[in-house]
């Protein structure tokens, strides 16, 4: 956190170095994002992606968007619009927070973005198929996403029964775990623990970790056999 004089913000462990959360994932011929943070740009940089096919976003908070103007060095090298995957909530911020790339006289270099809405129906980009999982954040209903026998919630603190059913089955579920302490819109680990224990998920990761969750050594030494705090770089294979 910025100015922050904590030990954990203070840490010289590279996993206790977390930009915004958001995911990668690829199958051998199509590469999507889910959400694009405003460390997008670096994230991007660091993992060398040089294609990618779509960005499908959770829910329409900063941390979780505001890197959106940067798919245009995709829109350059790619000569196509980038296909961006959003119900109408996140559309509707999409359209007032990047006013300039909806405008009818529009400037040089500025991101090519094809909207496309979804619902909380399946959806196929390139090969992926993705199923969307409604979730709560506070009163915010956010989607998480399943691809194949993963999933995907961040920005939760409830899941109602009928949703729950659609993970079921998963190998991998990642979910966010803020801190220890109860928060208003997010999963505490513990919860975040009993919620995968509870889907019956055996492999889950955690993320969307604040510097208040403390060192990730220490915290992911004390977590159960099969649950892991993820960090940034982290890769799953599927
Ligand atoms: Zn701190
Ligand atoms: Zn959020
Ligand atoms: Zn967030």
């Amino acid at each position: 956190m910025i100015a922050c004089p904590c030990a954990i913000c203070a840490s010289l462990d590279k996993k206790d170095k977390r930009l915004r959360s958001s995911i990668l994932v690829q199958s051998s011929t199509t590469t999507i994002v889910v959400d694009t943070t405003p460390d997008f740009r670096y994230q991007m940089l660091r993992a060398n992606v040089r294609t990618l096919d779509g960005v499908v976003f959770t829910h329409p908070h900063k941390d979780h968007l505001a890197g959106l103007d940067d798919v245009r060095a995709y829109n350059y090298f790619q000569q196509r619009p980038m296909d961006v995957y959003a119900n109408e909530m996140t559309q509707e911020t999409i359209v007032r927070e990047f006013p300039y790339v909806f405008a009818e006289m529009k400037y040089p270099g500025i991101p090519d973005i094809r909207l496309n809405r979804i619902e909380n129906e399946p959806f196929t980009i390139g090969d992926i198929t993705v199923q969307p999982i409604l979730v709560w954040h506070l009163n915010m209903p956010v989607l998480g996403f399943r691809f194949g026998n993963f999933t995907y919630i961040t920005d939760a603190n409830r899941i109602d029964e009928k949703e729950k059913g659609k993970t079921r089955g998963s190998e991998v579920i990642v979910l966010n775990a803020l801190r220890h302490e109860k928060h208003i819109s997010h999963y505490t680990l513990q919860e975040a623990a009993d919620l995968a224990r509870e889907l019956g998920i055996s492999r889950a990761y955690f993320t969307h970790i604040s510097h208040q969750l403390g060192f990730h050594a220490e915290v992911n030494h004390n977590l159960p056999e099969g649950m892991e705090l993820a960090y940034d770089g982290l890769t799953v294979a599927i």
